[in-house]
């Protein structure tokens, strides 16, 4: 339902939350983040308010630096659980990938995987893109590409955002019929299912357009179509508000 990703010097985990705070508005179950900090991945994730994945955050800290991914869920497909909640993982637990709207063919794609000897954690239609993403960037893709990939197999409406756990420098985000904008800061990016996550962090902003993957680091923002092809950026202003 909400969607943040951080790449920059402040504490990531600290703006992706307060990014979902923001995006509380819309409803959601469930909630969670990921942080990729000294070359290791690490997730939570908490059915309920963020104020459960709150106290679990304070009873678990995560690195302040690194790069990081978060999610408020808002169940279409398995129960609203702790299990449920995104972020979804690889089999390694190498990728961490958080997706809204619905992956249409997710059975054939389970079915797909389960037989090649992955297994399924969750009831979610989401999680085979963890482990399709896991499975690129294994056979040695760059994330990016990897997206770019998984993304041409999928049928349905989804924004997602991944993280590499061997790549602390970026987040790839990925749209189609879904919402997905770039918050442009000054050594700082996010991407976002809305621009009331980062508003307050930066009001220069890109709109991806359909189809299209953006990478960014902590100062480029890279947008590509499916096929790789470099798409044209399209920066706007917000210059709305944000009301109590
Ligand atoms: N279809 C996904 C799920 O049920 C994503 C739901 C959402 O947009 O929050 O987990």
């Amino acid at each position: 339902c909400g969607i943040v990703g951080y790449v920059g010097p402040q504490p990531a985990v600290e703006v992706v939350v307060h990014g979902l705070r923001r995006l509380e508005y819309r409803g959601y179950d469930s909630a969670g983040v990921a942080v990729v900090a000294e070359g290791r991945l690490r997730m939570a994730k908490k059915a309920g308010k963020l104020a459960n994945l709150e106290k679990e955050l304070a009873e678990h800290p995560m690195p302040a630096d690194g790069v990081g991914v978060g999610h408020t869920r808002w169940a279409t497909h398995g129960a609203p659980n702790d299990v449920n909640a995104h972020p979804h993982l690889d089999g390694a637990e190498r990728v961490a990938v958080v997706h809204n709207g619905i992956i249409e063919n997710y059975v054939s794609l389970r079915a797909e995987l389960e037989a090649d000897g992955v297994v399924m954690r969750s009831e979610t239609d989401t999680e085979v893109v963890g482990h399709l993403l896991g499975r690129a960037v294994a056979a040695g893709a760059p994330l990016d590409d990897a997206m770019r990939a998984v993304c041409a197999r999928l049928e349905g409406t989804f924004t997602l955002v991944a993280v590499d756990s061997q790549d602390e420098t970026a987040v790839v985000a990925a749209r189609r019929n879904s919402p997905l904008v770039v918050g442009v800061g000054e050594g700082e990016n996010f991407v976002a299912s809305d621009v009331a996550a980062f508003i307050e962090h930066t009001r220069e902003a890109v709109e991806l357009g359909q189809d299209q993957v953006v990478r960014i680091t902590a100062d480029t923002v890279e947008v590509t179509g499916f096929d790789g092809q470099p798409a044209p950026v399209r920066p706007f202003h917000v210059d709305w508000d944000l009301s109590a």
